[in-house]
């Protein structure tokens, strides 16, 4: 069972969520603004938080940020606007999941759940990467402490994250990892790691509005920083 901080400022709607998640277990810590949140998060390492994003003080986006300087700890937005949605799946927020205002206890329930299963998963990799040892298979030797990697005694030259990936493939032999964890898990959010996903997605739109098409004609591609619809 997970210790959860809640941090929604409506107090009837966030004794409910509290209420919810007791009975399934979880201990909840409640705060109702942003700079508690911060002062919570610090102090009682939560397993999961639950972030509402218009808050008094800093806002919950604000909040997702900062905390995602220091911590993976999984993050599930209340969003009360649709016109919040892009904003929160937006590259540089770093939140896991959200759900929309109004919302049902068991959506977010099942969400609560979902991400505490994820972060599970990843305890092991977590775990092994945060206690270095050298390691050898197949005569490749990786050390976790100095990122050198070694293939028959000759120094192999990766890079740092071609280290990680390599060193968590090999410590859990016959595990399948996903795209997404490999990506949550290696390169940690950076949006480098999306580009393809959104070019796939841009791409897959334009061939649905068809070549002719004056919309997919103005959705154009801004070198180093991502894509926009252009004036008329
Ligand atoms: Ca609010």
């Amino acid at each position: 069972m997970a210790k959860i901080l809640l941090v929604e400022d409506e107090h009837n709607l966030s004794n409910v969520i509290r209420t919810h998640l007791e009975e399934q277990g979880h201990t909840v810590k409640q705060v109702f603004d942003g700079l508690a949140a911060l002062d919570a998060v610090a102090s009682i390492t939560p397993d999961l938080i639950i972030l509402d994003i218009m808050l008094p003080g800093i806002d919950g986006l604000e909040v997702c940020r900062r905390v995602r300087e220091t911590s993976i700890v999984p993050i599930l937005m209340l969003t009360a606007r649709v016109e919040e949605i892009d904003r929160v799946l937006g590259l540089e927020s770093g939140a896991d999941d959200y759900v929309t205002k109004p919302f049902s206890m068991y959506e977010l329930k099942a969400r609560v759940r979902a991400l505490l299963r994820r972060m599970e998963m990843m305890q092991p990799a977590t775990a092994a990467l945060a206690e270095p040892a050298v390691f050898t298979e197949a005569g490749v030797t990786l050390d976790p402490a100095s990122y050198e990697a070694t293939l028959d005694g000759q120094l192999l030259d990766l890079t740092p994250k071609e280290f990680a990936l390599l060193y968590l493939l090999l410590r859990y032999p016959g595990r399948v990892f996903s795209r997404a964890y490999l990506l949550d898990e290696i390169w940690d959010y950076a949006p480098e790691s999306y580009d393809r996903t959104v070019d796939t997605h841009v791409y897959r739109l334009r061939q649905k509005l068809g070549v002719e098409c004056e919309v997919a004609q103005r959705i154009v591609a801004v070198r180093g920083v991502g894509y926009k619809f252009e004036r008329g």
